[in-house]
């Protein structure tokens, strides 16, 4: 990376919406770099075992439909990062619209410098916030079941959550663990009713509703979960998959945000600030899929495209 260079596009985040807006902002000629936190596969995409809704592409393990999104982006030419990005701020405060230069902090000490950012970078597990759940993290307590559902082969899981991820997450396991648990608050799923359907015909799968976690017990490691109504459930992890929160902190007061800390845009993926975009699951949207962050990061890429293009004509 030419510290000194100003890039026309920085995208932040290399997950699907990220490597779509790299393909189609190469593909329109402009210079490109993609920051990417601790490289552990493409964002989210890569704790999905299966993903079977992607037009085309049926039963394609997630990371690998990462890395085929990765390397299209790759063979173009788009280029690669690895930092954590946490400021965001244009080059003079007084700087109007026209022409600012955007000045993106990295932890790591260094600043970029570009004409216009794509900020893609998706969303966070969210705690479920019991007792236990800290203490226990790592130690049984798992937010991955492809990350650490191997640990499990043979022994007694929970899955706790009601939407496609827990249903995915307790499919997956199903296939590892003698038994495994799957605990939603509500009797209804929110997850696709297929999956239900599958997980309803498991021997080894139990589904429990209307079943709230109260506390994750255990020694060393875990040993139970126990719920509200005073139930204990003997296992040896709990894996929670109650839904994600966005990761839009650094951009506090740099663009309009939502109640719940959505990056405030339409499908254009165009936001409060010039020369500021946004993509996929960060953004404000019913739908958050990989198809849609696909879809967003394209977007998003012509808009910055058509931004630089009346930004040079200044
Ligand atoms: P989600 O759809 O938001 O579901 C979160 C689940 O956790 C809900 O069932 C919710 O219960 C439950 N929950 C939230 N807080 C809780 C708490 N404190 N205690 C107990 N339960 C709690 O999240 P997600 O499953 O991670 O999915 C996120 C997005 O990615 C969705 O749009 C989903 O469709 C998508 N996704 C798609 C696929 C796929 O298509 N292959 C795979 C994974 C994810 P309530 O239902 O009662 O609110």
């Amino acid at each position: 990376m030419d510290e000194n260079q100003v890039l026309d596009v920085l995208i932040i985040g290399s997950g699907p919406a990220g490597l779509s807006a790299a393909v189609y902002a190469m593909r329109a000629n402009l210079s490109v770099l993609v920051a990417e936190k601790e490289y552990r596969g493409t964002g989210q995409i890569a704790e999905s075992d299966q993903v079977d809704n992607y037009l085309g592409l049926p039963r394609m393990n997630g990371y690998d439909l990462g890395e085929a999104f990765r390397e299209h982006a790759k063979n173009l030419g788009a280029e690669f990062y690895e930092g954590m990005a946490d400021r965001f701020y244009v080059q003079d405060e007084k700087q109007e619209d026209a022409n600012r230069i955007w000045n993106v902090h990295f932890t790591d000490g260094r600043t970029v410098q570009a004409k216009a950012v794509i900020y893609c970078a998706g969303a966070a597990h969210r705690r479920l916030g019991v007792d236990g759940e800290d203490e226990f993290a790592g130690k049984g307590v798992s937010y991955c079941a492809v990350c650490d559902g191997a640990f499990y082969r043979g022994k007694e899981t929970a899955v706790i959550g009601g939407g496609d991820t827990a249903l995915g997450d307790a499919l997956y396991l199903s296939d590892l663990c003698d038994k495994v648990y799957l605990i939603h608050r509500r009797d209804e799923f929110r997850g696709s009713a297929s999956a239900v359907q599958q997980l309803r015909e498991k021997d080894n799968v139990e589904i429990l509703t209307s079943a709230a976690p109260a506390k994750i017990v255990g020694e060393q490691t875990v040993t139970a979960l126990e719920l509200k109504d005073g139930r204990s459930i003997p296992v040896n992890g709990a894996f929670v998959a109650v839904g994600m929160q966005p990761l839009t902190e650094p951009l506090r007061g740099v663009v309009d945000l939502d109640e719940t800390g959505y990056v405030v845009a339409d499908e254009t993926g165009v936001t409060s600030a010039p020369g500021f975009f946004v993509a996929g699951d960060v953004r404000t949207k019913a739908l958050r899929q990989v198809v849609t962050a696909v879809s967003d990061g394209a977007n998003a890429a012509v808009s910055a495209a058509e931004y630089l293009k009346q930004y040079l004509q200044r």
